[in-house]
Order: C-alpha cells, then sequence, then structure tokens
C-alpha cells in the first residue's frame, strides 16, 4: 500500500505565499507595467522629433518632459535639459501642451493591478486553506489538539520480505515464528485460553536485521504492516507524539489483524526520571502508548513489534508484563550466520562459481548483516568498476576492507619513514600474537593507507566464534595489543601517536579484567562497574568507593605494564624475524598469514 500524505501545512506557509506575491508584482510586474506605457529616451531622439513634427502633446514637469507621438498612442518621458527656445520649437512644431500625459497612462489599470489583484490572490487564497481545513476538521472530527488534522496513513510495504531474506537470526526466528502461526490461525490459541503477547522487544545492535525481522512477519502472515520510527514521535509541537500515537493506533485496529513497528523505541521510551526539565513532550508520547496497549486485549490481533539498541535504558512500565513483555535477542551473526547472510544477498549479484563464502565469512568477523550487505554489494561496484560482469573472490575480499576500513587513498601520503614505522608496528601485533599462541595471527596485513584514517589493516584470523575466554588469554590479547608500540620503541627507540587505538582497547580490556570479570586477587568476585550499554559501545559506570577506583586505577595500569613488558622481551628475543617481516610487508605493503608463518618458521 501506498504512503498517503496530505498537504496540511501551517500558517505561516500562506502567509509567506502572500507577501511573495505582493514582492513579485511590485518587483517585476508593475516596472514591467508601466515601463511598457512610458518610453525612455534621450534629448536627442526629442530634439530630432521635434524637428519632424512628430509630436503629439506635451507636459514639462518639474524634472521630466513627457509626450506622445501624433498618434498619441506612446508615451515617451525624457529628461529636462536647459533649452531656451523649447517652448518655441514645440510651439512650431504643431504640439499640444498639456498638464495631463503622466497621470493619463492608466490610473484604473495601475491601481487594479497594484492594490485590488493582491487583494484578490489574498482572499482566493484564504477561501482554499479554510476549504481545506475544514475538510480536514470533517476528516479527523474525533481527535483535539495540533496533531489532530495529521492524516499520515502508517502502512507500509513489506516490500515482500519473508523469513528467508533474513539469513542466520534463528532463534529470533523461531521467536516470531509464534507470532506468524497465531495471525494465521487464532483460533488455536483462544481455544486453550492462551493470549498473544501485546509487544516483542526486538533488541540487537544497529543493522542486524531488526526492521527486516519485523516486516518479514508482517509478510509471512500477510497481514497490513504499521510502521513508524520513535524518533518521528518527538516533533516540534508538543502534543504531535501523543496524537500520532494515537492516529497510528487507530488505524492499526481498522485493519486488524496487522503488524505495528515502532523502530527505535528507546527515543521516546525512555526512563522517565526526576531531573530537572525532562521532556514533557516524550512522557506524554510514552503515557500515550502505554495507554493505547493497555487499552486492547490480548487477543484483537494487533501485535506491536518495537526495535531498539539500548534496551537498558528503557522504562520499565514498558517492559512490564502485558506490555513488552517478550524479548527477541538479535545478534550479530556468528560465523555461520554471517556466511548465510552473504549468500542471501549473493542471490542478486552475478558471482563467480568458484567464490568460498565461508573465507569471506571468516574475514568479515564482527560484521553486521548491514555491513555484509555492503560488502558484497561494493563487490559488485568493484566488479563493473574493472569491466567485468562476474564478482570473484578478490573483488570480495577487497570490499571486506573497504568497508570495514575504508577506501584505499590512491595518492600515498605516507613517507618512506612513516611507511617503515607502521610496518614495524603490524607486524609487532602480529609477532606478539604468533609466538604467544603458535597460530597464525593474522589473515592479511596491508600498510596501504585508508580513507578512514587507518595507516594499516590487519584482518584478524577467527577460527570460529569464542565464547569463554581464559585469563591467560585475555593477558596475551593486551600484550598483542602493546606489540605494536613495543615495536617501534625496539627498533626505532622512539614512540608515535599511531598507537591510540590500541592503547585504548587494552585498556579497556585491562579494566574490564578487574572490575567486571573478577580476575584480580584483591578483589575477588566482585563487580565494581555496570554495563550501561551492551549493544552501543558498551559504556560503563562505576560502583564503587573511590578509594576502590583509584586502587583499580593503578592495578589497571600495573595490568597493561606487564603485558607491555612481555611483549617487548618477546620482541626482543625474535629481533630477526621482526626485522625480517617487517622488511617484506614494507616492500610488497601486504603480507598473508601464510607468508607470515612461512617466514617466521623458516630456519634463519
Ligand atoms: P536494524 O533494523 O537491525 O538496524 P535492518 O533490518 O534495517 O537492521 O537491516 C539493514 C539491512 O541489512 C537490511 O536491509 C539487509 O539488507 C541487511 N541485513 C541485516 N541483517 C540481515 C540478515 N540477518 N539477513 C540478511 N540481510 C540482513
Ligand atoms: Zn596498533
Amino acid at each position: 500500500m501506498k504512503e498517503v500524505k496530505s498537504p496540511r501545512r501551517p500558517l505561516i506557509y500562506y502567509y509567506g505565499i502572500v507577501l511573495l506575491t505582493l514582492l513579485i508584482f511590485n518587483l517585476i510586474v508593475a516596472p514591467l507595467l508601466s515601463s511598457s506605457q512610458i518610453v525612455e529616451v534621450d534629448y536627442g531622439t526629442f530634439m530630432s522629433m521635434i524637428e519632424n513634427q512628430e509630436i503629439g502633446s506635451v507636459e514639462i514637469t518639474d524634472t521630466q518632459i513627457y509626450f506622445t507621438d501624433t498618434d498619441d498612442t506612446v508615451v515617451y518621458t525624457t529628461g529636462l535639459m536647459q533649452d531656451a527656445t523649447l517652448t518655441e520649437r514645440l510651439y512650431e512644431a504643431g504640439a499640444t501642451f498639456t498638464s495631463e500625459i503622466e497621470e493619463t497612462t492608466s490610473p484604473i489599470l495601475t491601481i487594479l493591478l497594484s492594490v485590488v489583484l493582491p487583494l484578490v490572490i489574498f482572499v482566493a487564497l484564504g477561501q482554499y486553506m479554510s476549504k481545506k481545513l475544514t475538510e480536514q476538521m470533517g476528516k479527523n472530527s474525533m481527535s483535539f489538539g495540533m496533531g489532530k488534522s495529521n492524516a499520515k496513513v502508517y502502512v507500509e510495504s513489506t516490500a515482500g520480505i519473508r523469513f528467508d531474506d533474513v539469513a542466520g537470526e534463528e532463534e529470533a526466528k523461531e521467536s516470531l515464528a509464534e507470532i506468524v502461526d497465531y495471525l494465521h490461525n487464532p483460533d488455536k490459541y483462544t481455544q486453550v485460553g492462551a493470549s498473544m503477547p501485546k509487544g516483542l522487544l526486538l533488541v540487537g545492535p544497529p543493522g542486524t536485521g531488526k526492521t527486516m525481522l519485523a516486516k518479514a512477519v508482517a509478510g509471512e502472515a500477510n497481514v497490513p504492516f504499521f510502521s513508524i520510527s520513535g524518533s518521528e514521535f518527538v516533533e516540534m509541537f508538543v502534543g504531535m507524539g501523543a496524537s500520532k500515537v494515537r492516529d497510528l493506533f487507530k488505524q492499526a485496529k481498522e485493519k486488524a489483524p496487522c503488524i505495528v513497528f515502532i523502530d527505535e523505541i528507546d527515543a521516546i521510551g525512555k526512563k522517565r526520571d526526576s531531573q530537572l526539565g525532562g521532556n514533557d513532550e516524550r512522557e506524554q508520547t510514552l503515557n500515550q502508548l502505554l495507554t493505547e496497549m493497555d487499552g486492547f486485549e490480548g487477543n484483537n490481533g494487533v501485535i506491536i513489534l518495537a526495535a531498539t539498541n539500548r534496551p537498558e535504558s528503557l522504562d520499565p512500565a514498558l517492559t512490564r508484563p502485558g506490555r513488552f513483555d517478550r524479548r527477541v535477542p538479535v545478534e550479530l551473526p556468528d560465523l555461520q550466520g554471517r556466511e548465510a547472510i552473504l549468500k542471501v544477498h549473493a542471490r542478486k549479484i552475478k558471482a563467480a562459481e568458484d567464490v568460498d563464502y565461508h573465507t569471506i565469512a571468516r574475514m568479515a568477523s564482527g560484521a553486521s548483516g548491514a555491513e555484509l550487505a555492503n560488502i558484497v554489494n561494493e563487490a559488485a561496484l568493484r566488479a563493473v568498476r574493472n569491466n567485468r560482469s562476474v564478482v570473484t573472490q578478490a573483488d570480495l575480499e577487497e570490499s571486506i576492507e573497504v568497508v570495514i576500513a575504508g577506501y584505499q587513498k590512491k595518492n600515498a601520503v605516507l613517507s618512506d619513514q612513516e611507511k617503515k614505522v607502521v610496518a614495524y608496528h603490524e607486524i609487532g601485533h602480529a609477532l606478539v600474537a604468533a609466538l604467544q599462541t603458535h597460530s597464525a595471527p593474522v589473515q592479511k596485513i596491508t600498510i596501504i593507507p585508508r580513507t578512514s584514517g587507518a595507516l594499516g589493516y590487519t584482518m584478524q584470523v577467527e577460527q570460529g566464534d569464542k565464547y569463554l575466554l581464559t585469563k591467560q588469554e585475555l593477558e596475551n590479547k593486551i600484550a598483542t595489543y602493546t606489540g605494536g608500540r613495543a615495536a617501534e620503541e625496539l627498533v626505532f627507540g622512539e614512540i608515535t601517536t599511531g598507537a591510540s587505538n590500541d592503547i585504548e582497547q587494552a585498556t579497556k580490556l585491562a579494566r574490564a579484567m578487574i572490575t567486571r570479570y573478577g580476575m584480580s586477587e584483591d578483589f575477588d568476585m566482585v563487580a565494581l562497574e555496570t554495563v550501561n550499554n551492551q549493544y552501543l559501545g558498551g559504556d560503563t559506570s562505576l560502583a564503587c568507593s573511590a578509594d576502590t577506583q583509584k586502587e583499580i586505577d593503578r592495578k589497571v595500569v600495573d595490568l597493561v605494564r606487564t603485558q607491555h613488558e612481555k611483549a617487548l622481551g618477546i620482541l626482543a628475543e625474535h629481533r630477526e624475524k621482526l626485522d625480517e617481516l617487517s622488511l617484506y610487508l614494507y616492500e610488497k605493503e601486504t603480507i598473508t598469514g601464510e607468508e607470515f608463518m612461512e617466514i617466521l618458521n623458516r630456519e634463519a
């Protein structure tokens, strides 16, 4: 179904039009009109016209001379000059002297055009406006308030999306399949007395397919899909949000059974707090939403799906039983999921037979569904750019880097020395990792600057998904983060800004080990920090005394320092390999995991 928008516009819009009309009229039309009436000529022309006896009547004012031709059809004007014999000559040329030429330039027409016409336009617009308003009032005579005439229709096309199009996310699909079944066959449920949850909360990081899943539910059940985004509710005019909620549910109830999808519900559903200057608008909207949800029976067929990536910030009133009481996690896809998503999107492109999606999925570790879709599309674009008709493995591999690290910067900005530093830095990371775990730590390292600002890019290896990490493994990770800087120190005796991201990561990890994973002796299993935002960056807030904080800070520093020293030790011990590998990377600008291991294991 198509979205129908009513042309409801604020009053100021119409006033603007009227003003504009007046302005245009006065600036353009009026001068045009008058200039077509009076022709300005130079004094020479005037004199020669006198000589040729071509003057009809003439009027001389203080500054101007107005005159007409013999037929009185055109009015001319010219400036007044010191001309003693002018009157005489005019008389001789047979001109009539008058004092009315200027005014005779159709004064009625002028008045008509400059006063009456704008008035007519103004009145006509007013009529049109009031007609429009009455029409809309008629349509919505039930509601009052600013948002009453907003007749937006929220039904949206699901674009034929089915569960098949959403790859991975099996658990989420399973949970939603029940809803589809209910919509198909409500009797089966009502017979037993079971009622469907009114609201389901799709929770997960951005780009994991929450919107897609909601559409797929409507698509599978073949019911209308109403959609609105939480941020749309919060509008400029107070009262709009609440009335929009009312509107939405009114329409939905008429079309039941149906799916109502509220994206970014956290925009309105944030915890209501007693902070000064709270957002009234948002609270009203939220209250209206709660009222609507309570207002209809569990079995009337309106199912509300809402999506959020910050579930912890939602108001408890929203998540209590009877409202959004079921939570469907939509997580980042695992290896298998990534492969499936790649394959789903590869259906839309022409890919070579031998493309190995498993490898691509492994390389794109941590990518969301949206990013994977993007990777496939980038690969197709790359194929077109290179005048090929099929997408190859290389296209896909390159586009992983493009999507995650940005495009290659064509005009290399790295100086020779910088390039050397970057090569050592990246090899430093990889070598520390390899010597701790005795396996290939990377898929590939490149030191081509990226538009994202990264000077090098390391594609980590991922052998399937790991859910538990030991303390030892975490420490090794920290050592690996410090490996880049350690290599710089060791080789150049100097440090650069290149390690800022490493520092951030290492610190985060070290902190988490102490405050959340209970991995320090002194604090045992005490939580010192809580995670605020699991899906967006994972901010944390401290939950301990200032004294403890000080101690945590000291322990974090100790932990990172120990690992940093360990990394320095490892690299110093294998200095020859570090040089050999770095030189290779410096010259070739790229090294694969296999090449890396081959050089590392080669007998010197
Ligand atoms: P969200 O609502 O979670 O932010 P969307 O549903 O809008 O994410 O997904 C954005 C795009 O990413 C989709 O249009 C689709 O192309 C792709 N995508 C995301 N997850 C998946 C998935 N599981 N399977 C297939 N495509 C996906
Ligand atoms: Zn680094």
